[in-house]
């Protein structure tokens, strides 16, 4: 079982069902790895870019802010405000002729006198301008306004080698900042202060709480991995910016990844699954088929194979296999032509196409039997023709065999179907018939001897007159067959020896002594 070609092809199929299938898992979870990987390092790196293109536009607002501080006029009217103390209308003109074009939200000058020479309305933010100067020299920072978060920088006016004040200048961070810095990123903005949003580009997230659990944001009942753009303010207190991106939409590129990962392992694992099927369907099918054949033959028989019209090597064995299976079959059926020829022959007399001798024994124990068990009698009538030898000498051996064959067919002729006749010797007849009584098979007898010499023997230009001596007896039931036969042909030949000796041409039936006497010998006569 496990040598056969049928096993080993299945194996082979599993074999390599399972080695896709382990490739298969093996690419899954690698490209897993490699999707998680490249997500955080795309984080990652929009974060870093993010936080390049703020710094940039931190630098942006200095450099306006610097511009501003650097305008000679503008120095020149604020030395006038604070050192001769006019009022600071004209400075409003002036500014709004030359910078009110500048893309900034607010802007403010304040005096070292800490009076506000420029935007008096925007005292939260002189607030926290002074506040911060007092700590930190950095030029850029961020505040929480009414406004939102804000970027503010700052640069100190000089003139004639006084310091005079500080001129600032802010962009606010509000949802259409982020919204111009997430555009290409493919994530979400968060500012968020005291662990609470307040403002972001997903929608739904502001006023949410902020809280981070290994790198990731819950916002949403969704989850965000998150990292940080690192802003110049110093200041921890105040709001921190963040970059996210949503799991999910990480996950359902793996899902699709993973689907046709699948996809591939099943239709795969399947086209293997098949071709195997397919090739052991192709090979083991006919190998099978000539299995049963080779063993029937070894059992003896020759069964039809038909053709196949495959054209592949199996496909020609098996056709050799069928062609040579028909050759066989008709060798075996000349066989038994000639072996059932030479059966009759050796039962049949070659000149009479009689039963012979031989099969005299062989059907005589059946004949016996069927008589004992329908309580009958088996009578055996024995014929043999007279002076024959002198018709022999007379008309010569073919006229002689012309008598032989001639009485055969009569006998045939008279006997009735199920009457068996045999040639038993060279002018010797033998009839067993099977009767309910002695009388009848003495009648068949009878009937025999007068068509006989009624019916001469037409040879050549010449009539032979034809007559037999006749002796009748039966089959003894209560002997053995062999032994009946014997004694039925004694007996038999004892009568017709007395019909010779009483006259030629005549039945006589042999009767036992005990039951008759001597007398009855010439019974029938
Ligand atoms: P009887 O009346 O006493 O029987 O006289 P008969 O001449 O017939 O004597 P018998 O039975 O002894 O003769 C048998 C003869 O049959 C002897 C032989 O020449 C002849 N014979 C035996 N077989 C054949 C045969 O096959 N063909 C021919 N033509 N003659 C045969
Ligand atoms: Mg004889
Ligand atoms: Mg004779």
């Amino acid at each position: 079982m496990l040598s056969t070609y049928r096993f080993r092809l299945i194996a082979y199929t599993v074999l390599l069902v399972a080695f896709l299938t382990i490739t298969l898992v093996y690419t899954y979870i690698y490209s897993r790895n490699v999707i998680l990987e490249e997500a955080e390092n795309s984080v990652t790196n929009t974060a870093s870019l993010l936080n390049g293109n703020i710094e940039m536009e931190e630098k942006e607002l200095l450099h306006y802010t610097e511009i501003v501080r650097d305008d000679l006029r503008i120095k020149e009217y604020v030395f006038m405000i604070v050192k001769v103390g006019t009022d600071g209308e004209a400075l409003a003109s002036l500014y709004e002729r030359h910078y009110g074009w500048l893309p900034v939200k607010r802007h403010i000058v304040l005096g070292d006198n800490g009076r506000t020479l420029l935007g008096s309305e925007h005292q939260d933010l002189a607030r926290a301008l002074v506040n911060h100067m007092e700590v930190s020299g950095k030029q850029i920072f961020y505040m929480q306004s009414g406004k939102g978060l804000e970027m503010i920088t700052w640069a100190p006016i000089s003139y004639q080698g006084t310091r005079l004040g500080v001129v600032a200048l802010t962009h606010v961070i509000d949802n259409v900042w982020l919204k111009k810095h997430q555009q290409y990123s493919g994530g979400y903005l968060f500012v968020e202060n005291d662990s609470v949003i307040l403002l972001s580009t997903l929608p739904g997230a502001e006023s949410q709480k902020f809280e981070l659990n290994d790198g990731l944001l819950e916002v949403n009942k969704e989850t965000y991995q998150i990292r940080p753009i690192v802003l110049s303010s110093s200041d921890e207190r105040i709001a921190h910016l963040w970059y996210g991106v949503s799991m999910r939409d990480l996950l359902a590129k793996l899902e699709r990844h993973s689907r046709i990962v699948l996809l591939l392992t099943l239709s795969g694992a399947f086209a293997i699954l098949w071709m195997g099927l397919i090739i052991v369907r192709n090979f083991n099918r006919p190998l099978t088929e000539l299995i049963h054949i080779t063993r029937a033959v070894a059992n003896g028989n020759l069964p039809v194979m038909n053709q196949t019209q495959e054209k592949n090597e199996i496909g020609i064995l098996s056709n050799q296999f069928a062609e040579m299976l028909q050759a066989l079959r008709e060798k075996q059926e000349e066989i038994d032509r000639i072996h059932q020829e030479l059966e009759e022959s050796a039962i049949t007399d070659s000149l009479t196409k009689l039963h012979n001798r031989r099969y005299l024994q062989d059907i005589f124990p059946r004949l016996l039997a069927q008589a004992q068990r329908d309580h009958l009698f088996l009578s055996g009538i024995l014929l043999d023709l007279d002076h024959f030898k002198q018709i022999n000498d007379r008309h010569g051996h073919l006229g002689g065999d012309q008598c032989l064959t001639h009485l055969s067919k009569l006998l045939k002729e008279t006997s009735r179907a199920n009457d068996y006749v045999f040639r038993i010797g060279g002018e010797e007849f033998l009839i067993l018939s099977i009767n309910d009584s002695h009388e009848g098979s003495r009648l068949l007898a009878e009937k025999i001897r007068s068509t006989l010499e009624q019916h001469p023997v037409a040879f050549k230009d010449t009539i032979i007159p034809l007559t037999a001596s006749i002796g009748v007896s039966h089959g003894d039931t209560s002997l053995p067959p062999d032994e009946s036969l014997t004694n039925l042909l004694y007996n038999a030949d004892k009568a017709l020896y007395q019909a010779k000796t009483k006259g030629r041409n005549q039945v006589r039936m042999y009767i036992q002594m005990d039951e008759l006497e001597q007398s009855a010998w010439d019974y029938g006569s």
